[in-house]
């Protein structure tokens, strides 16, 4: 079988290649999975908020514009005869290939980290793993990595009556987000909701003869799973602990052949045309690697709201247009019970790191109207360079949603805007839905900065 575009991959990248260029070439999608998943949802399937199947995407976002959803695994891929081999005997021919396999969670390579009961968290797999777990009497688990992943799944465990403890050899948590300043509010409202968390430890080894039964920190103390009831885990063996390791992932590169696409640690190495070193190849979302959009070198941006707009752009450029993808800006946000965290660009540490002299502005401010009763906190920060005075980054922590105000942030790095841009912003207000007219929290964390200058 010979198709104009084959894509190998049918996450959030594969699926997006599919709706725009389905109609308008002769193209497979082939990924192994019975059903698609909404990563980003899976904790809330633990938490019993909403169930398994509605975290199933449906066939039809591949198939509804024409592409073909061919279900395997590609096993290896013949450049030179442009063929990808299917479960290790069926090669299917291409014109174009899009490598748009993801990535899989890192789990180190200590000892026990192969017992049963120690994972990640990616697949639907896992999910049901931890399901199974649950239902059978699971008491106790152990988290490691306190990012936006580890932290929503330790929730979720919590809620679900589990003993948990959040582990990360970080001296905050959300380190990746947000600074101590956030960070420290999120691990206060964790403790009080009864999550051990352990800052500044790292996982030495899981011992147990075939499931987890003690994890040893590099502090000294033990996590001990063996004084609650047993449950049965895989093959009817007694699992008395879990330990999900949320520590990032890697890219799923394994399929390939070696020496012929250049790679580096974060993955298939592509030019903003999303472009490999071999003619006809590209690769998009998590197993490519790209560059941050401040600081152009290569940056962590394992996002599904990086790999979309880099399908976006991959699909542009196969239709013939000219494309170019600006690197990553790295929007994200969670929910830690009461509170909604988010954070963009580059972070105080981040930018430290990169060489840049920032200066730093602060509001805090009320999500509604001061005198109405359902006003919650809003607290905003914003970086900027000293020397161009642009915003380059930004956190927000808030008793609403923030996704909007990061969105907001996110967009005035794209564009380049200034302190003084954003104390120019035009903005809305409403009782309900905003502080008073006289102030906004964008405004006010800028105004802030320009102080400093
Ligand atoms: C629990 C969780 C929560 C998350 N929350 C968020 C969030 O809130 N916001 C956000 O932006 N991102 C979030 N992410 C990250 C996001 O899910 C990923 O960045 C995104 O899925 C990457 O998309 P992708 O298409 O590049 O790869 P993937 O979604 O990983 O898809 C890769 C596809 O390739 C297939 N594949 C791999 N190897 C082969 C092979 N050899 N042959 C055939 N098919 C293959 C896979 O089976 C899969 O279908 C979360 C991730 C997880 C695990």
């Amino acid at each position: 079988m010979m198709y104009d575009i084959v894509v190998i991959g049918g996450g959030p990248a594969g699926i997006t290649l599919a709706k725009r260029l389905g109609n308008k070439y002769k193209m497979a999608v082939i990924r192994p999975e019975d059903h698609s998943l909404i990563y980003c949802a899976m904790p809330y399937v633990i938490e019993d908020l909403i169930d398994e199947k509605k975290c199933f995407k449906k066939d039809e976002l591949v198939t509804e514009n024409g592409a073909s959803l061919i279900r395997g695994t590609v096993t290896s891929v013949n450049f030179e005869r442009n063929q990808v081999i299917l479960n290790s005997d069926t090669p299917i021919s291409y014109r174009k290939l899009v490598i748009a396999t993801g990535a899989v969670p890192f789990i180190p390579p200590i000892e026990g980290s192969t017992l049963d009961g120690v994972m990640g968290f990616k697949t639907q797999a896992d999910l049901e793993k931890i399901q199974s777990l649950i239902n059978n009497g699971l008491k106790r688990a152990v988290v490691v990595g306190a990012g936006a992943i580890g932290i929503e799944l330790a929730q979720a465990l919590k809620h679900k009556g589990i003993d948990v403890s959040l582990v990360d050899m970080a001296s905050q948590v959300l380190p990746n987000l947000v600074g101590i300043d956030f960070a420290q509010k999120i691990a206060e409202e964790l403790t009080r909701n009864g999550i051990h968390l352990l800052l500044n430890s790292k996982v030495e080894k899981i011992t147990g003869y075939t499931c987890a039964n003690e994890l040893h920190l590099d502090n000294g103390e033990i996590i001990y799973f063996g004084d609650y009831a047993p449950c049965t885990g895989n093959n009817n063996e007694t699992v008395k602990g879990l330990v999900v390791f949320a520590t990032g992932v890697v890219p799923e590169l394994s399929f390939l052949p070696k020496d012929k696409l250049k790679t580096n640690r974060g993955g298939i190495i592509v030019n903003e045309r999303m472009e490999t070193n071999l003619p006809n190849v590209y690769a998009v979302g998590d197993c490519a690697e790209f560059t941050g959009f401040i600081t152009k070198e290569s940056a962590p941006g394992k996002l599904a709201t990086n790999a979309v707009p880099m399908a976006m752009v991959l699909a542009n450029n196969l239709m013939g247009e000219s494309s170019e993808y600006k690197g990553f800006i790295n929007g994200a946000a969670t929910k830690v019970y009461d509170y909604y965290v988010g954070g963009t660009g580059l972070s105080a540490s981040a930018a430290l790191k990169e060489g840049f002299e920032i200066i730093k502005g602060y509001s805090q401010l009320t999500t509604q109207f001061p005198i109405m009763p359902g006003k919650k906190e809003l607290r905003v920060k914003l970086l900027a360079e000293k020397n161009t005075q642009k915003i380059i980054g930004g956190q927000v922590l808030s008793g609403e949603p923030v996704t909007n105000i990061v969105d907001l942030i996110s967009f005035a790095i794209q564009k380049g805007a200034t302190v003084n841009d954003m104390i120019e912003l035009s903005y809305s207000a409403q009782p309900y839905q905003s502080f008073y007219p006289a102030g906004n929290a964008i405004v006010m964390a800028a105004e802030n900065i320009e102080k400093k200058f």
